[in-house]
């Protein structure tokens, strides 16, 4: 099986029927550096970068986040690779972190965005690191747990602020910035237009928006095998974010744990995701499936059932049937 995945590697990543799909792959630390090449990702969709944080002991300086970031760009040899501002508290605590507070619900506490632009240090260091890092080359951020469009704008002015910082001191500054938002928070699904101009991309966390949107708790394994993240209303609220980022020519990509199951990741092409990105270890396994889809045929069944009053089966065991038909 490695075998034929590592023979994929050399094939386009297209459907049977044709239209490229771009596989990217989530990463966090340098020892994920060496799966770029391995793996075949197209790049990086997801970078991590509050696990640097998690695995320190202090707050890393800023020459360690410029010298990290500086790597990844290094490795990834031109290939794209976003960088997610950190996404701390919640369930990521530092030990560290002297401001932390107890909260009822960290999920729906203080936590990335809103911390970040409570202690707006934090992240100037960070995106000043970014920015250094990238000289010379494409800089794309994201913002995680976006909830208001406010909150994009204000760390735009940030950006801005320090953009003009380093150009007084005549540094070296990226050749492009784009600046994109998690989608994780359902608030965001109703000003999708709005949201999708807003910004230069848009990738959906889907990890937390399932969590949110089912009101299921991410990490309670009791409610593990309760609700299915390819149920009817769940893929509704997928197609709603791809047809509006179609509708606006603003990007849209995938980065949670959805991209990476054979059958999910079908799914998600199905509603016309053409942007998806998942563990290294997925590309195989997803390349596998994306080079045998039909995706016209897809795209028909979907007509024919997302939309429909009702279903004889769960849409998961109609997309399993879909998928084991051919
Ligand atoms: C997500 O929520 O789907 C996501 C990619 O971010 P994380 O898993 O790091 O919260
Ligand atoms: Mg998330």
């Amino acid at each position: 099986r490695q075998e034929v995945y590592r023979e994929l590697r050399k094939k386009p990543s297209l459907t049977r029927d044709g239209v490229a799909v771009d596989l990217l792959m989530n990463a966090g630390l340098a020892v994920d550096l060496p799966q770029l090449t391995e793996s075949g990702a197209a790049g990086i969709g997801l970078f991590r970068t509050e696990l640097q944080f998690m695995v320190a002991s202090t707050f890393p300086r800023a020459e360690a986040q410029e010298r990290l970031y500086r790597d990844v760009l290094d490795a990834a040899r031109g290939k794209p690779v976003t960088f997610r501002t950190i996404d701390i508290g919640g369930d990521k605590v530092l030990p560290y972190f002297k401001g932390a507070i107890q909260e009822e619900n960290p999920a729906l506490g203080w936590r990335a965005i809103r911390l970040t632009l409570d202690r707006p240090g934090l992240l100037r260091t960070q995106i000043r690191a970014l920015l250094k890092a990238s000289g010379g080359r494409e800089l794309k951020l994201m913002l995680p747990m976006v909830t208001e469009l406010s909150e994009i704008a204000q760390a735009r002015e940030i950006i801005d602020r320090e953009v003009r910082h380093l150009s007084r001191f005549a540094h070296h500054l990226p050749t492009s910035l784009k600046l994109g938002a998690m989608l994780e928070v359902p608030s965001l699904l109703f000003q999708l237009d709005e949201l999708m101009k807003a910004v230069d991309f848009v990738s959906v966390g889907s990890n937390d928006l399932f969590q949110f949107v089912m009101a299921v708790d991410r990490g309670n394994t009791q409610l593990a095998d309760r609700f299915d993240n390819l149920s009817t209303p769940f893929l509704r609220v997928l197609k709603m974010i791809a047809d509006a980022g179609a509708r606006n020519h603003t990007p849209v990509t995938l980065c949670g744990e959805l991209a990476g199951k054979p059958i999910s990741a079908m799914a998600l092409i199905g509603l016309g995701f053409r942007s998806i990105s998942m563990s290294p270890a997925s590309i195989g396994p997803v390349k596998a499936m994306l080079t045998e889809l039909p995706l016209q045929e897809l795209e028909g069944f979907f007509n024919d059932n997302l939309m429909a009053p009702s279903q004889k089966l769960p849409m998961r065991a109609l997309l399993q049937a879909f998928a084991d038909d051919r």
